[in-house]
């Protein structure tokens, strides 16, 4: 059989994009990931990389200076990214989110002022939703923005923003008040350019520290509090307001099919782990994998594997043949995310005692996995978005 996660159909132009960062992931990223990861550096000579390569620019249309490129092209980059290196991919994931975002809803003038800034990487992209009491409950925000004469004031506080302190520009979704009856209709998302770093920024912004967190280390998350912060009316997306909730949630779909992608790019690389010292470790005479229980959990996690990313090759097509995904991303956000776990897990304990060694890549990895099961959205709200579509396209007759 081949490898596992080959993509049938892919161009030419495809395959180049995918061996180079294949080798710029094998050369660059795997060798210095664990003591980057370890010391929670920021990685930024492999950002530098990306830059060159033009991957800030992958899906921004040529005429913005971008390679325009599909989400399935996105999606595979990411998960050999992930590979390499979760955080990494986290780097680029929400400057793709918001291009994406950009290039779908922003005026002529916004893409114009933001495109090619970005697709050069000059202009870094973060988005935020959630809130310090809110995140599966987006309809819940309560960061608001009230219209004065000359512009938009916004007060309140933002959570979790990947790229807080390293974006020059942030997709922020807040409350407008614009007297529609549900909720999710009184929602803008905002354009904040703003300069990097941490502290007070800008007249009433601030980016305090970094969170500390268990993994997803190097790449920085933060909070953001808006105190009296002004903003032009002309950096509303799409310059009409009440419009926000749909921008965030076309933006989360294709952000979906990119968490399922690096819950894919974990899952090879711990199945490339285990199967490596499943056939170097001897017990009772003979290598472990020789062992029908260990030869039995590297079947089953190779099929997981498999199952995974055909998935999220499937959702992926999708998007770009212009349908709608929602459900199909859901169903490979959640698979992807789960298995990406059970993966993890069991190439775990094929290493046994050294798993729990910081000298073995395992448990980074391990350390990674149980961010995919939240990020974009939690498995239950993934069941809870594929199940209202099953129900929509299998409505009953009776
Ligand atoms: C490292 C990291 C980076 C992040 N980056 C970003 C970012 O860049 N931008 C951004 O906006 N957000 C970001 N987030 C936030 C992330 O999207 C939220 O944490 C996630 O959506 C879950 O929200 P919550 O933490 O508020 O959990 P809650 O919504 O409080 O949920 C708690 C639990 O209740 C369950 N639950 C909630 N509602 C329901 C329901 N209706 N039915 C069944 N179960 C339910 C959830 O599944 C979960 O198990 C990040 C989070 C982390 C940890």
């Amino acid at each position: 059989m081949a490898r596992l996660a080959q993509t049938a159909g892919l161009t030419d132009i495809q395959e180049e994009i995918l061996a180079t960062v294949r080798t710029f992931v094998d050369k660059e990223i795997i060798p210095h990931a664990q003591t980057l990861e370890h010391g929670d550096t920021y990685p930024a000579d492999i950002v530098e990389g990306m830059k060159e390569m033009g991957l800030f620019g992958l899906t921004i249309p040529e005429e913005y200076g971008g390679l325009g490129e599909s989400l399935l092209t996105y999606a595979l980059v990411v998960e050999q990214i992930a590979r390499g290196w979760m955080s990494v991919s986290g780097v680029i994931n929400t400057h793709f989110i918001v291009a994406h975002m950009l290039k779908q809803h922003g005026t002529p003038e916004q893409k114009q002022k933001y495109l090619p800034r970005m697709a050069a990487g000059e202009v870094r992209g973060s988005f935020s939703m959630s809130e310090p009491e809110l995140g599966s409950d987006v309809a819940a925000i309560r960061t608001r923005a009230v219209r004065g004469e000359s512009g938009y004031t916004i007060n309140g506080q933002k959570m979790w923003l990947t790229n807080g302190g390293t974006s020059n520009l942030t997709a922020v979704l807040v409350k407008t008040d614009e007297g529609a009856e549900k909720a999710h209709q009184n929602l803008t998302t905002f354009l904040v350019e703003k300069p990097e770093g941490y502290g007070e920024v800008l007249p009433g912004l601030t980016i305090p520290g970094k969170i500390d967190k268990m993994g997803y280390k190097g790449v920085d998350t933060t909070e953001m509090v808006f105190d009296g912060f002004e903003i032009a009316a002309d950096q509303v997306l799409g310059g009409t307001p009440g419009q926000g909730f749909r921008h965030m949630m076309d933006g989360v779909e294709v952000g979906r099919v990119n968490v399922a992608a690096r819950a894919c790019g974990i899952a090879i690389r711990s199945f490339e782990l285990a199967i490596e010292y499943a056939q170097q470790r001897k017990t009772f005479g003979k290598a472990i994998a020789e062992h029908q229980a260990i030869a039995f959990k590297l079947a089953e996690m190779a099929t997981k594997v498999e199952a995974a990313h055909l998935m999220m090759v499937n959702a992926a097509r999708l998007k770009d043949s212009g349908r709608r995904n929602d459900v199909e991303a859901g169903m490979a956000k959640l698979i992807a995310s789960e298995y990406c776990a059970e993966v993890t897990q069991e190439a775990f304990r094929i290493h046994g005692g050294y798993g729990y060694s910081k000298e073995y890549e395992i448990e980074r990895l391990m350390r990674e996995a149980p961010f995919l099961l939240i990020g974009e959205g939690t498995s239950e709200i993934q069941k809870t978005i594929i199940s209202r579509g099953l129900l929509r396209e299998y409505q009953s007759r009776g």
